[in-house]
C-alpha cells in the first residue's frame, strides 16, 4: 500500500508535523489504496515562511525567467500524463477518457500562461506617469478534488506568471494525484520555495492560509459555502480573493436544434466527469413544442453513456468520489421524486452489478419546474433536469433564474439567433453548439458562482497589483 507522509516545502519533501492519518479509498471497489499523513497549521506556517523568503527574489524576476519556468513545468508535467491519468482513475474513479483530457489540459495551461504573460503589458506609461503591474505576494491556492492536477497547474501557472510564490492546499481526497504531480514539480528544479504544497484538512491548513498575514492572496476553487467563509475570514487581513465556486448551468436547446447532435452533446455536458464537474450543464431547457421528440432522443442516446469500471476506455460514467457523495446524489434523486418530477431514465440505487463501488444510475428527470430543489442546487452527480419553456424569452428567463452563473450552453442551427440568446445569459462563459474550451478566455462566475476570473491574461492579472508612479513635470 502507498504511504504518503511528506509535504513539499522549500524545494524538498519534508516529514509532516501533523499526525492525523487518513485512508484513501478506491471508489470503484471501496478498497483502501493508500494512507496519507495530513498536515496541520504548523506545516502551513513552514510553507508560508518558505514562500515568503522566495518571494523576496522571485517577486523581482523578469518576464523571461518566469516564461522559462512555465515552459519547464509544461515539459515535466507532460512527461507524466499517463501516471497522472492513472492516479485520477484510481483515486477518484474518474473515467479514463475524461481523466486523460483534463490531465493534458493541466499540462497545457503552463504554455497558455506563458503565452498570456508575453501578451500582458506589465508596464504602461503616458506623459509623466508609469504604471507597473506588481506581483501581489505569497499566494495561497486552495483546490477541490474533482480535477486535482488540472487545478493545481492552472493556479500555479497564473501565480508564477505574475511573479508570486505559492503555498498550495490540495483537497485531502487527492493525495496520490498530488504526489505524482509534485514529483513533476520537483523534477522541474524550480528555485526553492516557489511552489510549496501541504495536504491537510481545509479547516486547519486552508484556514491558516486564509488568516495568515504573510499570505496576500487566496485563489480558491470549491464549494459556495467554503468560498463565502474565505471571503469573510480573509477580510481581517485584507486578502485579495479569487473564488471559483459551484454552478447549475443551463443548456438551452433552441427549437431549431438538430437533436441528433444536440442531445448526445447535452448528455456529455451533463455527465462530464460522472457529473462531478462545476461546468456540468445540469438544466436542459427545451421547447415545449418538441418535448416528446426530445424525451425519445434522450432515451435512445442513454446506452451510449455506460456506467462502470473507470479504467475501461468505453466507460462514460464512473463511481462517485466518496460514499458521502454517493449518498448526496441519492438524496437529490429522492428529493426530485418527492417534489413531483418524473424519472425518464435512471433513478435511485446502484446500477445492477455495480454494488461494490459508489456507482449511481445516470438519471434524467422530466416535468421539472425551475423552483424544484433539483433545479436549484448543485448535485455534483450524473443527474439532469429537463425543463420545458414556451418561447425564447421564457428560455432566457428560466436560464437566468438561478443563484449561479458559472457556465451556460446554447444549441441551435441558426447561429445568429444562438449568439443573440447567448448574449443575454448571465454566466461567465457561454458555449454555442458544443462543450468548448479556450485557455485564453476568462473562466469564472457571475453571482454565487464566484468572484474574479482565471485563465489567460485575466488569470494572471488576478495575482497582480497596479502601481502608478507620477512625476512632476
Ligand atoms: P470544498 O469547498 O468542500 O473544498 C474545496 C477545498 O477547500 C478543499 O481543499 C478543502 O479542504 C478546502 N477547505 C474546506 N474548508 C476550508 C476552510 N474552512 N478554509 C479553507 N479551505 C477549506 O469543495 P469540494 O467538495 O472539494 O469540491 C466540489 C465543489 O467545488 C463543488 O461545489 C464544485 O462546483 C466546486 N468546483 C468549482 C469549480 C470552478 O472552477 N468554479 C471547479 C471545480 C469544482
Amino acid at each position: 500500500m502507498n504511504t504518503i507522509t511528506k509535504h513539499y516545502i522549500d524545494g524538498a519533501f519534508v516529514e509532516s508535523h501533523g499526525r492525523e492519518v487518513m485512508e484513501i479509498i478506491n471508489p470503484t471497489n471501496r478498497k483502501v489504496i493508500a494512507q496519507v499523513t495530513l498536515g496541520d497549521e504548523d506545516d502551513a506556517r513552514r510553507a508560508i515562511a518558505a514562500a515568503k523568503r522566495a518571494f523576496a527574489t522571485y517577486g523581482r524576476s523578469m518576464m523571461e525567467e518566469r516564461a522559462k519556468i512555465l515552459r519547464r513545468l509544461h515539459e515535466v508535467v507532460s512527461a507524466r500524463i499517463d501516471d497522472l491519468t492513472a492516479a485520477m482513475v484510481e483515486e477518484y474513479g474518474g473515467p479514463a477518457g475524461f481523466s486523460r483530457v483534463i490531465v493534458e489540459a493541466g499540462a497545457n495551461v503552463f504554455l497558455a500562461a506563458e503565452k498570456a504573460l508575453q501578451e500582458l503589458p506589465l508596464t504602461r506609461s503616458w506623459g509623466k506617469t508609469t504604471v507597473t503591474l506588481e506581483p501581489v505576494g505569497v499566494a495561497g491556492l486552495i483546490t477541490p478534488w474533482n480535477a486535482n492536477s488540472f487545478f493545481l497547474s492552472v493556479k500555479l501557472a497564473s501565480a508564477l506568471a505574475a511573479g508570486c510564490t505559492a503555498v498550495i492546499k490540495p483537497s485531502e481526497l487527492s493525495a496520490l494525484q498530488t504526489q505524482a504531480w509534485l514529483e513533476c514539480v520537483h523534477e522541474a528544479k524550480l528555485p526553492e520555495g516557489l511552489c510549496n504544497v501541504v495536504t491537510g484538512r481545509g479547516e486547519l491548513v486552508g484556514a491558516e492560509l486564509v488568516r495568515n498575514p504573510d499570505v496576500a492572496k487566496i485563489s480558491f476553487t470549491g464549494s459556495v459555502a467554503v468560498g463565502k467563509s474565505i471571503m469573510r475570514d480573509g477580510a481581517a487581513t485584507m486578502k485579495r480573493v479569487t473564488l471559483e465556486l459551484g454552478g447549475k448551468s443551463p443548456n438551452i436547446l433552441l427549437d431549431d436544434a438538430d437533436l441528433k447532435k444536440a442531445i448526445p452533446t447535452a448528455l456529455v455536458i451533463a455527465f462530464l466527469n460522472s457529473g462531478q464537474a462545476c461546468v456540468a450543464g445540469t438544466r436542459l431547457l427545451v421547447p415545449k413544442s418538441r418535448l416528446d421528440e426530445i424525451m425519445r432522443a434522450i432515451v435512445d442516446a442513454i446506452p451510449d453513456f455506460p456506467v462502470g469500471d473507470p479504467s475501461d476506455p468505453k466507460t462514460a460514467i464512473g463511481p462517485m468520489v466518496t460514499r458521502k457523495q454517493y449518498e448526496r446524489v441519492q438524496s437529490y434523486i429522492r428529493k426530485g421524486i418527492e417534489e413531483g418530477a418524473d424519472v425518464l431514465v435512471g433513478g435511485e440505487g446502484h446500477p445492477k452489478g455495480l454494488e461494490a463501488g459508489h456507482f449511481v444510475k445516470p438519471t434524467v428527470f422530466v416535468n421539472v419546474k425551475n423552483d424544484m430543489t433539483i433545479a436549484r442546487e448543485e448535485i455534483f452527480g450524473p443527474v439532469l433536469s429537463v425543463i420545458a419553456y414556451e418561447d425564447e424569452e421564457d428560455a432566457i428567463r428560466i436560464a437566468n433564474d438561478t443563484d449561479f452563473g458559472l457556465h451556460a450552453y446554447v444549441s441551435g442551427t441558426d447561429v445568429k439567433r444562438a449568439r443573440r440568446v447567448a448574449s443575454k445569459l448571465l454566466a461567465g462563459r457561454v458555449a454555442i453548439n458544443g462543450m468548448l474550451d479556450d485557455q485564453q478566455a476568462p473562466f469564472g462566475g457571475f453571482k454565487h458562482s464566484g468572484v474574479g476570473r482565471e485563465f489567460g491574461t485575466f488569470g494572471i492579472e488576478a495575482f497582480l497589483e497596479p502601481r502608478a508612479i507620477l512625476e512632476a513635470a
